[in-house]
């Protein structure tokens, strides 16, 4: 334990990825006395149990929320609305009530008007993740040195924002606050959008299989491969940040596809310059991501490959000593 607890009873309502990232992250650096989780089946419920990832599963949402000083509803979007219904009316005056998901505006707007008075609603969204779902996905460090987003109504409390914005400092986290529209324009960018490019590069793909045969997998470290790690992210989250950031997402996406039918002119015509303007431009873009610390400078984008057959380098590629 590193410090005193921030708050005595933190539940957790859905627990897979994030909700279990938090879990272990706040044990591990004691933030909470008492953590209680819920999910929607009784298969992940039972699986929390084993894992040990909460002291308290309940069967209900309100149940968790019952009591709690700091509830965070780890759900796919799309629940919000269903889960801020459910747990409403337990939720104990001066309760902080967030959430993690990556949309903000149609969250506020499915989860507070079913929140009492009393309650401080604090939405939240940490810039973290993986294409795995689950429980058993999550781990410790997930959130440190990654951004935490908080997106306070205008109306919202200073004290609970504030506590709620030490809660994700304690868990390894970078916290900045704006406006829910400010968010989802933002997101759109840099999360939304290239998920968007990768379902639809991996599904063309899949879709000229036929052509290529095995060819798609056997030659995809040519630059599909790291689409298919995107790709891989859990359906039913996707679908939910879809069709909620629906504005933001079309309006970029119209940006894109004005951007899209340059390059296509451009390649058409043989106009190299455009071409090698803009791949100077985005190769920058990658250095200052990694010299701010968000990836690594490792080739391959530091994936390990302890997993994969080492043979021996065929010549003229090894060096004399292998
Ligand atoms: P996940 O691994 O699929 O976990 C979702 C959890 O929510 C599961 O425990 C699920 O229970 C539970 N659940 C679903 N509907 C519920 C309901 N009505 N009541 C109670 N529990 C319910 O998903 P995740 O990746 O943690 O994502 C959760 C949220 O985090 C999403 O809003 C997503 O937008 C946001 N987020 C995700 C990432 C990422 O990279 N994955 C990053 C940042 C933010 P069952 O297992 O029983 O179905």
């Amino acid at each position: 334990m590193s410090q005193q607890p921030l708050f005595d009873r933190l539940a957790l309502i859905g627990i897979g990825l994030i909700g279990s990232s938090i879990a272990r992250a706040a044990r591990a650096q004691g933030v909470v006395r008492t953590i209680v989780a819920t999910a929607r089946s009784a298969a992940t419920r039972q699986r929390v149990l084993e894992l040990a990832l909460a002291d308290q599963v309940t069967d209900t949402n309100a149940a968790a929320a019952a009591n709690a000083d700091l509830v965070i509803a780890c759900v796919p979007v799309g629940q919000s609305g269903a889960v801020a219904r459910e747990i409403g009316p337990h939720l104990k005056s001066g309760a902080i009530l967030s959430d993690v998901g990556s949309v903000k505006s149609a969250v506020l707007d499915a989860m507070a008007p079913h929140l009492p008075q009393g309650v401080h609603f604090v939405p939240a969204h940490p810039v973290a993740g993986t294409e795995h779902s689950g429980p058993d996905a999550g781990f410790t460090e997930l959130f440190v040195n990654r951004w935490c987003i908080l997106t306070p109504p205008p109306d919202a409390d200073g004290v609970a924002v504030e506590r709620l914005a030490a809660f994700w400092r304690a868990l390894g986290a970078n916290v900045e606050t704006m406006s829910a529209e400010h968010h989802d324009l933002v997101l759109a960018v840099t999360s939304h959008l290239p998920h968007l490019i990768a379902y639809t590069i991996v599904g063309t793909a899949e879709d000229l299989a036929e052509v290529t045969r095995s060819e798609v997998l056997k030659f995809s470290a040519g630059g599909f491969r790291d689409f298919t790690r995107i790709a891989a992210s859990d359906p039913t989250m996707w679908r939910d940040v879809f069709l909620a950031n629906k504005d933001a997402v079309l309006e970029i996406l119209g940006r894109f596809n004005e951007d899209v039918a340059t390059l296509t002119r451009a390649i058409r015509r043989g106009d190299g310059d455009t071409l090698f303007n803009l791949f100077t431009r985005t190769r920058t873009i990658r250095r200052g991501i990694v010299e701010i610390g968000q990836d690594s400078p490792a080739p391959d984008f530091g994936r390990a490959h302890a997993a994969l057959p080492m043979a021996p380098l065929p010549r003229p590629y090894a060096a004399d000593s292998e």
